[in-house]
């Protein structure tokens, strides 16, 4: 793969810095930008903050075993003490923590508490992701103008089915075809199987509720790899359950297993690693944008590239920085901004809730190797009217594990021995992932006094729940609560985790799409309005939150803007 070596920064001219293609991030969505573009011929250069990552070699725990990390997998309470936000998320352990960002590094400003997770490096957080990969229903375009708590969406189910087509066949998603309105199927690998609990949850709540279906949710897991994937240099997942260190067989989807390599095949590939974008060029002679100016992260020097179409793929916020801080005459409030709504209605999934207890009856029964799935309890509030006390829907994940024996903790010699050969009880769990209502408070700015290392204005995050969130909160720990007590559970648990927006890393908007120029910022191809040859295809684009998980969704609009792109371009438009 093309590094910064490559590239021969300054002592070039401006033909050498044109390309036909500048794409910003190379995470989960700049990585699919890249690759249509690549694929239609376009000299792309993708810049991206961060060190470069190479599949495989870059992977520096993926094969270790427990007794080969120095703290057996765990941070020490001095990486503890220095990061207290990264650490929040699950995922900052000992194997992992070096595709995260610490919190001294790249600080923000938090006007309401927001914890920010981020990777920056080639690869983005495409490294460290679960992987879910639900569809979005035609209801989550639909409901937010329907019900009164968003504006409309410049594009429906409709328009994004073949993509989402494109985008699960080649990076493959396992799954069951469900035949589930609230969760349309897609084109699925075969999924992992439920274990006993799961599947007796699955029985149990099917009985009980004739619109509630717990089944295999859907994810980036090469389950039965086709061709397409064998032809990336992919191969099976072996259940390891070891995603988040980068997967050796390529087992998951990432952009450095996958686009990004296939992209560079093309041959119209450039990565430059290392470079941080501080803004976009906008040339008021051609009324349009003419490059972007990047601050090399090591070095500091500033270079400006030139393409004929940009996209932003930085992920949510950072595609908002670099927006909010592209200020020229024509545009003094930021890149688009002529509303004033660049930065605003910023939205979140709601994960403060999960539930739990323990299921009796399958004692003579285990489960088979490290499934790295949950099932998913599709969406089943306000999808064809509303039908609570708040609006939107949610998402439910859950499954069954057996849990370490107890007898264990007090036991040592043989005892111990004998105690940890024995399973413990079988446990089931749930937790939410809900739809959030995005407004005009919530948003983030950029700082009047605090900058970066790099000269860069520090964001402002001003975001928080409302009644809303509370009042499905509330719903989801008393129906969830429900079916575990139908499902035969004991000892059942509800709990409120209270986290800040941002923990669910599944940040989106500030910069939405919609029909009309007064109250969006993009059009139903993601260009701006009032800038066509602009892309922004991340988060930054979602004009509402809706229940699923959120990326393939960014994957699938990056893939039909970038194609739209394309023709344009042959048509002499942009
Ligand atoms: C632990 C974890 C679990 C998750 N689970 C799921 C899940 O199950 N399902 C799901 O849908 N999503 C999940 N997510 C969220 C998912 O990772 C993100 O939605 C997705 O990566 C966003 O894609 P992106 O391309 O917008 O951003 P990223 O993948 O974050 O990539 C953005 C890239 O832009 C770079 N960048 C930022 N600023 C600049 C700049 N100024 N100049 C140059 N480059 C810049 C960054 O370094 C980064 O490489 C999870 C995330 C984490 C961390
Ligand atoms: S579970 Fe599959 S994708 Fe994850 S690390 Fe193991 S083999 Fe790779």
């Amino acid at each position: 793969m093309p590094n910064a070596t490559n590239v021969n920064i300054n002592a070039k001219g401006k033909d050498e810095n044109t390309f036909d293609a500048i794409v910003i991030g190379s995470g989960i969505s700049g990585g699919w930008a890249a690759k249509e573009l690549c694929e239609h011929g376009l000299k792309t250069l993708v810049l991206e903050r961060g060190r470069n990552i190479v599949h495989n070699k870059d992977y520096p725990t993926a094969t270790k075993h427990p007794w080969e990390l120095q703290y057996r997998g765990n941070i020490t309470r001095e990486q503890l003490e220095a990061n207290p936000k990264i650490s929040k998320t699950y995922a900052f352990q000992e194997d992992v923590k070096h595709f995260f960002v610490e919190d001294k590094v790249h600080p923000y400003v938090e006007e309401k508490p927001f914890d920010w997770i981020r990777g920056y490096q080639v690869g983005g957080k495409s490294i460290t992701w679960g992987r879910a990969t639900q569809r979005w229903s035609k209801y989550e375009f639909i409901n937010p103008a329907k019900f009164g708590y968003g504006i409309e969406w410049p594009i429906g189910y409709d328009d994004v089915a073949p993509w989402y087509s494109h985008v699960e066949k080649f990076i493959g998603i396992c799954g069951n075809k469900d035949g589930i309105e609230a969760m349309p199927d897609g084109e699925f690998l075969p999924p992992f199987n439920m274990n006993c609990v799961e599947s007796h949850l699955k029985e149990s709540i099917s009985k009980h509720y004739k619109d509630r279906y717990f089944v295999h949710a859907r994810w980036a897991h090469l389950t039965e790899p086709k061709e397409i994937h064998l032809q990336q240099g992919r191969g099976k997942c072996q259940a390891r359950n070891l995603c988040m260190r980068g997967c050796p067989y390529g087992g998951y989807f990432s952009s450095v297993s996958s686009t990004l390599p296939w992209a560079t095949k093309t041959g119209n590939l450039t990565i430059r690693p290392d470079s941080v974008v501080h803004s976009i060029i906008y040339d008021p002679q051609k009324g349009k944008a003419s490059g972007v100016r990047i601050i090399d992260a090591n070095t500091k020097e500033v270079t400006e590239y030139f393409a004929r179409i940009i996209f932003l793929n930085a992920s949510a916020l950072n595609t908002n920085l670099i927006l909010l801080n592209s200020k020229s005459d024509r545009f003094p409030n930021g890149f688009g901004n002529d509303n004033g709504l660049l930065g605003k209605y910023v939205a979140f999934h709601n994960y403060r809730g999960s539930a739990g207890g323990l299921i009796e009856g399958f004692e003579d029964r285990y489960f088979k190797g490290r499934n790295p799935t949950d099932s998913i309890l599709a969406n089943y509030r306000n999808l064809r009217k509303q039908d609570t006390d708040y609006v939107g829907g949610f998402t439910t994940f859950g499954g069954g594990y057996r849990a370490r024996n107890p007898e264990v903790q007090n036991a040592c010699g043989g005892e111990l021995k004998d105690a940890m050969a024995k399973p413990g009880p079988w446990h089931a769990y749930m937790y939410l992932q809900g739809e959030t209502i995005p407004k005009e408070k919530n948003h983030v700015r950029l700082s009047d006094t605090e900058k970066d290392q790099w000269g860069i204005p520090l964001i402002v995050t001003h975001v928080e729940y409302d009644d809303n969130d509370e009042k499905m909160l509330k719903d989801f720990l008393t129906e969830t609560a429900d079916m575990l007590e139908k499902a035969g559970c004991k000892d059942i648990y509800t709990h409120d985790t209270k986290q800040a927006p941002g923990l669910d890393i599944h940040e989106m908007g500030g910069c939405r799409m919609g029909k009309d120029p007064k109250t969006s910022l993009l059009n139903k191809w993601n260009q701006f309005h009032n800038c066509k040859n602009v892309f922004v295809t991340d988060g930054a684009c979602m004009t509402s939150t809706g229940n699923q998980s959120p990326s393939i969704l960014y994957m699938t609009l990056t893939a039909r803007a970038a194609n739209h792109a394309v023709e344009e371009l042959r048509k002499g438009n942009l």
